[in-house]
């Protein structure tokens, strides 16, 4: 495992899942924000291509004892990310501006060493031209490409918000790198009604994010991967938490997980 980089900013999410409804808006926003075309019919796992699914987390009690929890599923943007160093064309790689895990589209060549590499497989793989039913593609935005196929793509925090937020701050005078709290967030934060979903600098203690990552409430998936992901998700609810932590079965965890729509 690489030494581990201490960025100066560190974007990072912490995700409530005792406010986490499972309604999908975070999936739809992103899908609309990234020019993602439609999916169509969603059991067709070939041609699902989502940045965010949503996972359903369940406790294995029956009634009355049975509880449900929904875990959405971005890339944790990894502070050692196993994606990286794998790809042979430098495709996907961990800025150094940030700590943001990007995908360059026109350069990866498909091999997708990178998809075999990432333990929570939030990446797909574009076996098809995206299509845009007949009217739908008025939907697409000026702000991220689209892809062909034959290319990999994934979640990147809506970097081209952080774009315009840094531009932003130029214009106002103020720091690029020191943005106030939600002067960028991602598409997926800005649109969840429930406000289960917090962004912000892992390493700036006037963001909500630095306190939650702190939270004994707080854990990471696959965190015994020495991975670093900078997704942190939140739960009052002990079952919940020891998912989280991946506990394998006879360990302290109960319940299971279903779900996702990876193709
Ligand atoms: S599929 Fe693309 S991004 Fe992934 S390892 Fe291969 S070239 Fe790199
Ligand atoms: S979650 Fe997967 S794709 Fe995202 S940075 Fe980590 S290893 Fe790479």
């Amino acid at each position: 495992m690489a030494a581990k980089i201490d960025y100066k900013i560190r974007w990072g999410m912490a995700i409530d899942l005792d406010k986490c409804t499972g309604c999908g808006a975070c999936t739809v926003s992103c899908q609309v924000e990234n020019n993602n075309a439609p999916n169509v019919d969603g059991t067709d796992k070939l041609r699902i291509v989502n940045w965010l699914s949503i996972y359903r987390l369940e406790n294995g009690k029956s009634f009355p004892d049975a509880d449900v929890a929904y875990l959405p599923l971005p890339c944790m943007q990894c502070g050692n990310p196993s994606c990286v160093p794998v790809c042979p064309v430098i495709a996907t790689e961990k800025g150094e501006e940030g700590a943001i895990v990007s995908q360059i589209s026109p350069r990866c060549i498909g091999c997708r060493y990178c998809m075999a590499a990432c333990p929570y497989h939030v990446r797909t793989f574009n076996w098809f031209d995206p299509v845009w039913p007949k009217g739908m593609e008025k939907t697409l935005t000026p702000f991220t490409s689209t892809r062909p196929r034959g290319v990999v793509e994934k979640c990147h925090f809506c970097h081209h918000r952080w774009t315009f937020a840094k531009e932003k701050a130029r214009v106002d005078g103020m720091d690029p790198y020191k943005l106030p709290e939600d002067a960028y967030i991602p598409a997926c934060v800005e649109m969840c009604p429930s406000g289960a979903m917090v962004f912000g600098d892992l390493k700036n203690p006037e963001h909500k994010v630095y306190e939650l990552a702190r939270s004994p409430h707080a854990r990471r998936l696959l965190e015994k991967l020495g991975g670093e992901p900078q997704v942190y998700y939140i739960s009052r609810r002990e079952w919940v938490r020891n998912l989280m932590d991946n506990h394998l079965p006879g360990e302290t965890g109960h319940g299971k997980a279903e779900g996702g729509n990876h193709g």
